[in-house]
């Protein structure tokens, strides 16, 4: 009988990242990455082949999408490396895949890492980072799924989203932040908003107020990071200094917030860089 998954290939960055290509039963191909430290290992799993949304910056969006994955080829992901790797301390749901534009099987999945007699993993520890879907972030929060959500803000008006997002992300900046006020009310967790500087897109100082009257508004917290550069976009990652300078202004202005460094970009397993591919 065909496995829900197989694994194609994998490939170890030179900062200790894995990223695996899985085969599906019906042939098309996707990605994990396992991100390891020292008190725990992480694993980003893929919640659909290919991907509706078409961000501008995301290699993912070069592929068609297909269909979406089902809650048992979710969680084959994490059997699997579990199996090679041992006990995984944390999902994200940053993959190929709008994890809320596969809303019933991400659920399924998500109760079944937290189901203490399945996977027990705690709700601190399974996280889904949405491009940000009003309608489908007020349905989590009626649901109180236990995990965390964070936001691809990446713009704070609503041309900018518009020319980064891509075509399916769908709401403007105030319906956006209306859903999470109403998820922060109904689930009682912060707003985390994520934001990807990318040269001369998002990382001006009229970028930098509007961020930072967003956050101030809905008492978000702030993750920053720069651009992972592939070659399937013309984009360029800011530059440290503005990376920085947006950092100490976010600070100045009382907004929670935090630089994220990423790893994984000599496999292009950095987020935004998973695109399936035969080797
Ligand atoms: S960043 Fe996420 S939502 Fe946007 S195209 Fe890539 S996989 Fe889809």
């Amino acid at each position: 009988m065909k496995k829900i998954l197989q694994i194609i290939y994998k490939q170890k960055s030179d900062d200790g990242i894995c990223k695996y290509a899985f085969e599906t039963g019906d042939g098309h191909i996707i990605e994990s990455v396992l991100i390891p430290n020292k008190s725990r290992q992480t694993l980003c799993v893929s919640s659909q082949v290919g991907c509706r949304i078409k961000c501008s910056f995301c290699a993912t969006a070069t592929i068609p999408f297909v269909r979406n994955l089902t809650s048992e080829e979710i969680l084959a992901q994490l059997d699997i490396i579990t199996g090679e790797k041992g006990t995984l301390n944390n999902i994200v749901f940053m993959g190929m895949g709008e994890p809320l534009d596969n809303y019933a099987n991400v659920k399924a999945a998500v109760l079944a890492l937290n189901d203490h007699k399945q996977y027990n993993i705690g709700q601190r520890h399974i996280s889904i980072s949405t491009v940000g879907l009003a309608d489908m972030i007020r349905k989590f929060s009626d649901d109180n799924l236990p995990a965390n959500l964070t936001v691809s803000l990446h713009s704070a008006s609503d041309i900018g989203r518009k020319a980064i997002m891509g075509p399916g992300h769908r709401c403007s900046i105030e319906q956006l932040g209306d859903a999470l006020e109403y998820y922060r009310d109904k689930v009682g967790r912060k707003i985390i908003l994520s934001y990807c500087l990318i040269a001369n897109i998002n990382d001006s100082d009229s970028d930098l107020g509007k961020l930072i009257e967003l956050a101030k508004s809905l008492d978000a917290q702030i993750n920053l990071m720069q651009f992972n550069a592939h070659e399937k976009c013309s984009h360029r990652p800011a530059s440290r200094d503005q990376l920085m300078k947006f950092h100490a202004a976010l600070d100045n202005a009382g907004v929670t917030n935090t630089i994220r460094f990423s790893k994984g970009n000599s496999i292009a397993a950095a987020c935004g860089q998973l695109a399936r591919q035969r080797q």
